[in-house]
């Protein structure tokens, strides 16, 4: 059986990229998320395993320094990383594995992974970001800035990823990406 895809999906915080995937996984089969690693706290609602597996900062840097970590790194001062074996074992199982990260570590992928395909997730134009983010309510306000601050930066990276997906309908959006997936090779238009 040919391996599954590695997919990489990032998207400002706030661009709505989790319930496009939690939608992907309720919606098609073919599909594993990978769960990552993060020394922030739980936000209301998560659970250990679920959304992450939260580690303090010193159990994060064993991680590290044992190799258990694809890629790793630090977002508004918290580590977030990839566990390896989980992603490694789904592949071989022709399984399409989805890693949902930010722009420094889907950027390393490609490094290591130059198949690994990039898909980059925002919503229509800024305030709607502006206004999700501060909608949720999980953030307080010091955070909100950091995390729009960031993502101006990770503007500027959109060009280095395979497809930008626009999520203005998550009916709409979540098929898109899964034709984007499925057609992974033909679509692709070279620069
Ligand atoms: P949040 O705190 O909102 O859950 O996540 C903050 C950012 O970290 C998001 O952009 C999310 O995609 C990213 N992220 C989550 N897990 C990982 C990971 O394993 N590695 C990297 N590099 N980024 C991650």
């Amino acid at each position: 059986m040919a391996d599954g895809i590695l997919v990489v999906v990032s998207g400002f915080s706030g661009s709505g990229k989790g319930t496009l995937m939690k939608k992907l996984m309720s919606e098609y089969d073919n599909y594993a998320l990978s769960i990552s690693a993060t020394t922030r706290s739980p936000r209301k609602g998560e659970k250990e395993g679920r959304e992450y597996f939260f580690r303090s900062k010193e159990e994060f840097e064993k991680l590290i320094s044992g190799d258990e970590l694809i890629e790793y790194a630090m977002f508004c001062n918290n580590y977030y990383g990839t566990p390896r074996d989980y992603v490694l074992e789904q592949r071989k199982s022709g399984k399409n594995v989805i890693l949902e990260i930010e722009v420094q570590g889907a950027l390393k992928i490609k490094e290591k992974y130059p198949d690994a395909m990039l898909i980059f997730i925002t919503p229509p134009d800024a305030n709607t970001l502006k206004d999700r983010l501060v909608n949720r309510g999980t953030e307080c306000e010091n955070d909100i800035k950091a995390r729009l601050k960031q993502a101006a930066w990770e503007a500027g990276c959109m060009s280095k990823y395979d497809y930008i997906l626009i999520n203005d309908d998550l009916e709409r959006a979540a098929k898109e990406l899964n034709h984007i997936i499925e057609s992974h090779g033909n679509l692709k238009v070279d620069s």
